[in-house]
């Protein structure tokens, strides 16, 4: 027998035995990684354990779960054999991009390996001397956002989704995130127009084109955009670019009640003045953004009034015509909406010390409460409509319960954030007070047609909410095509669905 023969029979000896252990042995971890460092040698595995450490829980409050191994491919090649490998023993891959998600996404529940895509770092635009003649780009899935807009820089073009953390592309694909920018620009499912993964067969897949259009069958790039690593592992995403704005103005407006606040933002909407970013910030927040200022020293920034606040940027080609946005802006919050102050500028320097302030928020928020160490981070969307009565009445439920929890967000959009900060040592009965806060904010915002995640996706803390939002015939199609896709379920299980 030839020893590719012997090697073969003792592979496949070596999976049905590696099946059955998984179940049964503690050493099966170290077995399996012994396994595959056997038979791809040239691949790099880390079971060092920071990295095991880092790779085990991303940004969430939910309990670190570290993988048995992180492995950084360099090729396609390299994943379609990990996957195979893995597929044969039943071994789960966490696909792992920047590790910034929230819901416990990254965490190894189930065991198996983390796949770090940080070597696929790529970036590919349509140029002709020197100018970009598509607005889109083909890019790497571990390239960081604020990398790839370094890059561009030259170029006068940008890409617009931006979740204030610096995530990889490919994870925003995979959590169909926003952030400040979708009022105008939409989210990742708005701009994304392509993208290659790879199935848990090892399948290599290419979906959608670059043109800005597509009506061709199912709409399989949509299908990945939103899947959390649950279907497959992304490899490249072409992405949209726009034009880096030629004027941009930022206002800032101080209100007397959240209720006002929000209100005016509706009006703002229905009068079809276009903001390029609308945030707003109750009280508390406005507190913890002064508090961290103050204690981290930042030079430059504003010592704000503490209430409830608007932050608004306005952009276009033409300033007079962006400036006649921001004065029928300041008039309905001034005079319908009796806000107090409302201040505007175009200057680079105030206008980017606001922003880098909103940028650190979720930071503010959790250090607000001393010795806090992570948070339960809410991020409820519902119809405009709703945004003023769904965020003042979790501000009402925040007093009553008598925690810390400042709220904020995507006005715009109908989507705020209360950051629930925890510390290490919290009595069980002050975390159930939380969560019922929690609760309360999801049930409150299904009832108002809205959904229990407009951003960061379900990972495993969304989990119980998904059957009450869609209902079993959503449900029920999701499951048959998780199913028929990844029979072993070893992409991510225990995220966004159970079964
Ligand atoms: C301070 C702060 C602010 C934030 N603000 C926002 C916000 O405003 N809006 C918003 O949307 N989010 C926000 N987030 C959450 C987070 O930044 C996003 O969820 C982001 O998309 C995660 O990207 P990542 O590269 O860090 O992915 P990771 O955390 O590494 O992974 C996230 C999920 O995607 C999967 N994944 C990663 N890469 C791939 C790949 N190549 N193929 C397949 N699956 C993959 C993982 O398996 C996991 O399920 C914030 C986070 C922080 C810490």
């Amino acid at each position: 027998m030839s020893s590719i023969a012997r090697w073969k029979i003792s592979r496949n000896s070596f999976f049905s035995l590696m099946r059955h252990e998984r179940r049964s042995k503690s050493s099966f971890p170290s077995d399996f990684i012994g396994f595959l460092s056997h038979s791809l040698p040239s691949l790099h595995i880390s079971t060092n354990s920071y990295d095991l450490q880092t790779h085990g829980r991303g940004e969430s409050h939910h309990p670190h779960a570290n993988p048995y191994a992180v492995v950084f491919p360099f090729s396609e090649q390299d994943i379609m054999q990990v996957v195979k490998i893995c597929s044969e023993c039943s071994v789960p891959i966490i696909p792992y991009g920047a590790g910034t998600s929230v819901e416990g996404h990254v965490n190894a529940i189930h065991g198996g390996i983390s796949m770090n895509m940080k070597h696929f770092n790529f970036i590919q635009v349509h140029e002709c001397d020197g100018n970009i003649t598509d607005p889109i780009a083909k890019v790497g899935a571990g390239v960081t956002r604020k990398r790839l807009n370094y890059e561009l820089r030259h170029t006068g073009m940008h890409f617009v989704v931006d979740p204030g953390a610096d995530a990889t592309i490919g994870g925003m694909a995979a959590c169909g995130s926003s952030g400040t920018t979708a009022v105008k620009y939409g989210t990742m499912k708005d701009n994304v127009l392509g993208l290659e993964f790879i199935l848990p067969d090892g399948t290599f897949v290419k979906s959608g084109t670059n043109s800005l259009k597509n009506s061709a069958g199912y709409d399989l790039t949509s299908l990945m955009v939103g899947s959390e690593g649950t279907l497959g592992i992304i490899t490249s995403v072409t992405v949209k670019l726009h034009p880096i704005p030629e004027n941009i103005v930022n206002a800032i407006c101080v209100f007397n009640d959240l209720f006002s606040a929000a209100e005016a933002v509706v009006h703002m909407k229905q009068c079809g003045i276009q903001m390029s970013r609308c945030e707003l910030l109750d009280q508390i927040s406005m507190s913890a953004y002064n508090k961290y200022n103050d204690s981290a020293n930042q030079q430059g920034l504003i010592e704000m009034e503490e209430k409830p606040t608007l932050f608004l940027e306005f952009d276009g080609l033409a300033l007079n015509a962006v400036l006649e946005h921001v004065n029928v802006a300041r008039k309905i919050c001034i005079e319908d909406f009796k806000a107090s102050d409302f201040r505007f500028t175009s200057e680079e320097k105030e206008r980017h010390s606001i922003w880098a302030a909103r940028h650190q928020l979720y930071y503010a928020a959790i250090r607000y409460r001393q010795g806090a160490t992570s948070a339960i981070v809410t991020d409820a969307c519902v119809p405009l409509s709703k945004f003023a009565i769904l965020m003042a009445e979790t501000a009402e439920d925040v007093k009553k319960y008598d925690v810390i929890g400042p709220c904020f967000g995507h006005a715009g959009d109908g989507n705020f954030h209360c950051i629930l900060p925890l510390r290490d040592d919290d009595s069980e009965e002050y975390i159930s007070r939380l969560h019922t806060i929690n609760n309360n904010l999801i049930l409150r915002t299904l009832e108002f047609g809205g959904t229990c995640t407009g951003e960061h996706g379900v990972g495993y803390g969304k989990i119980e909410y998904l059957p009450q939002q869609y209902g079993n015939g959503c449900m029920n199609m999701m499951k048959t095509i998780k199913r028929s896709l990844d029979p072993r379920n070893i992409m991510n299980p225990g995220k966004i669905l159970e079964f």
